[in-house]
C-alpha cells in the first residue's frame, strides 16, 4: 500500500524505455554507417549534430513541454469540475456533478462515491460509475471501517493480493484489483469516500488519483455548502423546541393551498391548565410536555397535514381536502395517542382542547378560519376543557332566507 504513486505508471515507464532504446540505436546505426561507409569526419559531425538535436528535441517535448501540456490540462479539469459543482444547487445535483466527474476521472473503469449517513454510523453508496454503472462494490459499510476515512488521507493499494492490501480489497468476486480510496471532507471532518479500482498491478496512476482528490475536495465543499444552506433553511421554518414548523411557515403552506384552491380545515388546540402544570413542575417538564404532544399531533395526522406551533402551548393544524367533522375524528386520535402516550412516560398528566372550523364551501384565508376555530375553542374552555368543538358554518344565505 502507498500513499501517492510517485513513480510513472507502467505504461510510461515502458515508453520512456522504448524512446532511450530507439535513440542509443539509431545514434549507434549511424556512427556505425558512417565508418562502414567511410564518410567524410565533417558529413559523420553533422549527421550527428542532427541527430543530437532530434534527440534534444525529444528529450525537450517529453521532460518541459508534455509535463506544462498536461499541467494545462489538469487545471482545465480542476475549473470546469468546480463550475460544475457550482452550479448544484441541490445536494441530488451535487452527486449528479460529482458522476459526471468521477467519470471523466477514471473514464470506463468502475468508481463509486460512498458517503456517510446523518448519524455518521454508515456508508451508503452515493453514485456508482463504470461498467453496468454498478461501481466497485466496496464492502465498507461505515466511516470506521474505511482506513481512508479514518486516516483522513488518500490511500493507493496496487495489489488486491498484496500484504497489505485493504481488507475489503481482498477476496473480490471479479478477482484482484488495485484501487484507490480518497475521503471526502467537509471542514475537516470526513462525510465519505471516492473508490475505485484498476486492474491488479496496474493502480490508477498519479494524475488520476489528483483529479479524484479534487473531486474529493470540491465536493466535500460544495456538499458542506448546501447542507448547511438546508440546515438554515429548516431553522428558518420550524419551532426549535417541537421541531413544528412555525407560525410563519404554517402561514405559507396555508397561502399556497389557498393559491392552489385546495379547500382545508382549521384546527387549533390548547393545552388545558398548563400555567399551572409548569409552576406544579416547573418549565422544563413544561417543555418535555410541549415536546410529547408535538410527537403524537405529528405522528396523528396525515403526511400532508401541516402542522405548526401557532406560540405557547397553542398549536394549528391544517388538513387539506378535509371537512372539520373529518377532521374532529383526527384530532379524536390525537387525544387518544396523548393519553396512551402519557400513560407510558414520566411526563405529569394533561389534556388538550380543541376547536374546529372550515369555510364551508366558501373562500376564507387562515386568519379567518383560525378566528372561527378559536371561538369554538373558547366553547371547549367554557364547557369544562379536554374536548373536541367544532364551529358552526354560517348559514347560507339561501337557507336563512328560507
Ligand atoms: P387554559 O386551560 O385556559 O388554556 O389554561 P393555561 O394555563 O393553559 O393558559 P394560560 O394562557 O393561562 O397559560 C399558558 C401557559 O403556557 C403559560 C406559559 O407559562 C406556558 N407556556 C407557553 N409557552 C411555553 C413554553 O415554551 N414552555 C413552557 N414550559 N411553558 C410555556
Ligand atoms: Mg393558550
Ligand atoms: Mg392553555
Amino acid at each position: 500500500m502507498s500513499r501517492r504513486r510517485d513513480r510513472p505508471a507502467p505504461a510510461e515507464r515502458l515508453v520512456i524505455g522504448q524512446m532511450a532504446g530507439v535513440v542509443l540505436a539509431s545514434f549507434l546505426a549511424v556512427v556505425a554507417l558512417a565508418e562502414a561507409l567511410g564518410l567524410p569526419p565533417g558529413l559523420e559531425r553533422l549527421i550527428e549534430a542532427i541527430l543530437l538535436a532530434v534527440t534534444a528535441a525529444g528529450g525537450m517535448w517529453w521532460l518541459m513541454v508534455r509535463p506544462l501540456r498536461r499541467a494545462a490540462g489538469e487545471e482545465a479539469f480542476h475549473a470546469r469540475l468546480q463550475r460544475a459543482l457550482g452550479m448544484a444547487m441541490s445536494e441530488e445535483e451535487a452527486l449528479e456533478a460529482m458522476r459526471r466527474g468521477l467519470e471523466a476521472c477514471v473514464p470506463g473503469s468502475p468508481g463509486e462515491v460512498l458517503l456517510a449517513d446523518s448519524s455518521r454510523a454508515h456508508l451508503e453508496r452515493a453514485v456508482a460509475v463504470g461498467p453496468g454503472d454498478a461501481g466497485p462494490g466496496c464492502a465498507v459499510d461505515s466511516p470506521a471501517a474505511c482506513a481512508a476515512v479514518r486516516r483522513g488521507q488518500s490511500m493507493v493499494f496496487p495489489s488486491g493480493e498484496a500484504l497489505d492490501a485493504g481488507p475489503k480489497l481482498r477476496g473480490r468476486p471479479e478477482g484482484a484489483r488495485s484501487a484507490a480510496c480518497v475521503p471526502i471532507a467537509v471542514l475537516g471532518r470526513s462525510i465519505g469516500v471516492v473508490h475505485v479500482t484498476a486492474p491488479d498491478g496496474d493502480p490508477p496512476g498519479r494524475e488520476a488519483v489528483a483529479r479524484l482528490e479534487s473531486l474529493a475536495t470540491q465536493a466535500g465543499s460544495r456538499l458542506g455548502m448546501l447542507r448547511a444552506i438546508a440546515r438554515g433553511e429548516l431553522q428558518a421554518a420550524t419551532d426549535p423546541l417541537t421541531g413544528l414548523l412555525n407560525r410563519r411557515s404554517l402561514e405559507q403552506r396555508a397561502r399556497a393551498l389557498r393559491g392552489a384552491g385546495v379547500p382545508y380545515a382549521v384546527a387549533i388546540a390548547d393545552l388545558d391548565r398548563f400555567k399551572a402544570l409548569n409552576d406544579a413542575h416547573g418549565h422544563e417538564t413544561g417543555d418535555r410536555a410541549l415536546r410529547l404532544f408535538a410527537r403524537e399531533l405529528r405522528a396523528a395526522v396525515r403526511e400532508a397535514d401541516v402542522v405548526g406551533r401557532w406560540g405557547g402551548e397553542e398549536f394549528v393544524v391544517v388538513f387539506p381536502g378535509c371537512r372539520a367533522e373529518d377532521a374532529a375524528q383526527v384530532v379524536e386520535r390525537v387525544r387518544e395517542r396523548l393519553r396512551a402516550a402519557l400513560a407510558a412516560a414520566d411526563t405529569p398528566p394533561f389534556t388538550v382542547s380543541v376547536g374546529l372550523a372550515d369555510a364551508g364551501g366558501a373562500d376564507a384565508d387562515l386568519a379567518a378560519l383560525v378566528t372561527a376555530a378559536d371561538a369554538a375553542l373558547l366553547r371547549a374552555k367554557a364547557e369544562g376543557r379536554d374536548r373536541v368543538v367544532v364551529a358552526a358554518r354560517p348559514r347560507p344565505l339561501e337557507a336563512a332566507a328560507a
